[in-house]
């Protein structure tokens, strides 16, 4: 098992000319035998490495932090006004529309949580198999669609059944997966919902870290993502959209806050009411929020933006090519996917490898090569049973974790060649011994 080290762990080593280092980059950790090796984060997609900057944005802000909104003092007001300016970051981070709300969450699973609460009554949700859980499970008697064969496949389906339903109608679609890293036709998917009158809901937690987010070309009614992937601390995520479904909802959390005016009481000899704000932000962020969390969001965002997504896709690309390339080399790994290999994807790869557990895989990874990757089945159970079954490994007809998992390789700011070859050579090494 990987020990932490107890001395601080210097910024990166391994700096791109104007990309920003990730903390962590020369973490050593123990492997078999007790020598230390420069650790290999490849679980990006899990939870990436803060950034320098995000770093930089937080211990500005810790000197001097109070409440939000309530407080007339001077840290108040200055963090109420931080808090504000990171709302307006995200915002444009996202090409949100000028209405549209942005409501701080504690991750994307809680974002989607939230939306499918304030949906209105009657609403069918029409959500594809394939969908992490967070995306997958929130939505009661939603309509399931099937892994699509190809991508017009997916935009079909979503026709066909949109199409069908009656009422309020919400459409719910990852932009990047979790698991294969593919990319959605959202552009397509969001045309057509709007064709049958429905909104959709576009789950960009595996898209942002890689990829500009454009809600209004896009044309998207709500977006969520993560900031812990997001290369900012766990705590802190985003609902972004249309704000009339929000301030018609009850509040997600009832508090302080969310309640604009409370009357009544023995005082005025009248049960206690609450008339609940009608801003659709405030309206969901009862309670003191996680200021700092998103002050540490804003600043990924805009050390994103500033760094410029031409060098960060230029620099993964090439990167995510030479591993699926040296993956295709050795016989008995196979990658996963659902659209075949030339599908365009984000820095994420899923794969088996024949004679090996995952758990196997990813455990020797650890302990012998000092190389961290994620096994089992990512929080999409159904699409990797899909997968696992359309590669043949299903055999048993089971799923159960450590046994019928794949092995997942993600890669993000930070990452270098090194690091790619270290896992392709390690895997060699591991293939050779079955
Ligand atoms: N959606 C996708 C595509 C994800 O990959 C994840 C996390 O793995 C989530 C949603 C959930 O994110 P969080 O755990 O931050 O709520």
């Amino acid at each position: 098992t990987a020990v932490v080290p107890a001395q601080p762990v210097p910024a990166g080593r391994h700096e791109t000319p104007g990309i920003p280092a990730v903390l962590g980059a020369d973490l050593e950790v123990p492997v078999k035998g007790g020598e230390l090796v420069r650790y290999v984060n490849l679980d990006y997609a899990a939870s990436a490495p803060c950034l320098e900057p995000v770093s930089a944005a937080v211990a500005a802000a810790l000197p001097a932090y109070s409440s939000v909104h309530r407080g007339a003092g001077y840290a108040s007001q200055l963090t109420t006004a931080r808090y504000e300016q990171a709302r307006h970051t995200v915002r444009a981070f996202a090409g949100a529309r000028p209405g549209d709300a942005v409501v701080f969450t504690r991750n994307t699973t809680d974002a989607t949580n939230l939306l499918a609460r304030c949906l209105p009554r009657g609403t069918t949700v029409v959500v594809f198999e394939t969908e992490h859980h967070a995306s997958l499970l929130p939505w009661t008697g939603a309509v399931r669609l099937a892994p699509p064969a190809f991508p017009g496949e997916a935009v079909r389906a979503a026709d066909e059944t949109l199409a069908a339903i009656d009422g309020p109608k919400l459409l719910v679609v990852t932009a990047a997966s979790n698991v294969t890293g593919e990319l959605w036709p959202i552009a397509a998917l969001a045309h057509i919902a709007h064709r049958h009158g429905a909104r959709i809901f576009v789950d960009a937690a595996q898209l942002v870290p890689h990829r500009r987010l454009n809600l209004t070309a896009l044309d998207l009614d709500y977006v969520a993502f993560s900031g812990h992937k997001l290369y900012a601390p766990f705590g802190a995520g985003v609902l972004i959209g249309r704000p009339d479904w929000l301030a018609d909802a009850d509040p997600y959390l009832r508090g302080g806050g969310a309640s604009a005016d409370v009357t009544g009481g023995a005082a005025e000899g009248s049960p206690i009411t609450t008339e609940w704000s009608g801003d659709a932000e405030q309206r969901h962020e009862a309670g003191t929020p996680n200021v700092l969390g998103a002050i540490a969001l804003a600043a990924a965002c805009d050390a994103l933006s500033t760094t410029g997504w031409t060098a960060l896709v230029k620099q993964e690309e090439r990167l995510i090519g030479l591993l699926r390339d040296g993956l295709a080399r050795l016989d008995g790994v196979r990658e996963l996917s659902l659209w075949g290999p030339g599908h365009p994807r984000v820095g994420i790869v899923s794969f088996i490898v024949d004679g090996w557990t995952a758990r196997e895989v990813a455990e020797a990874l650890s302990s012998e090569y000092g190389i961290g990757v994620r096994d089992g089945r990512f929080c999409a159970h159904p699409f990797v049973r899909h997968l696992l079954d359309g590669a043949g490994r299903l055999d048993d007809g089971t799923c159960a974790e450590g046994t019928a998992g794949a092995v997942r390789a993600s890669i993000g700011i930070g990452t270098t060649e090194e690091d790619v070859l270290r896992l392709v050579t390690a895997l060699s090494d591991l293939v050779s011994r079955r």
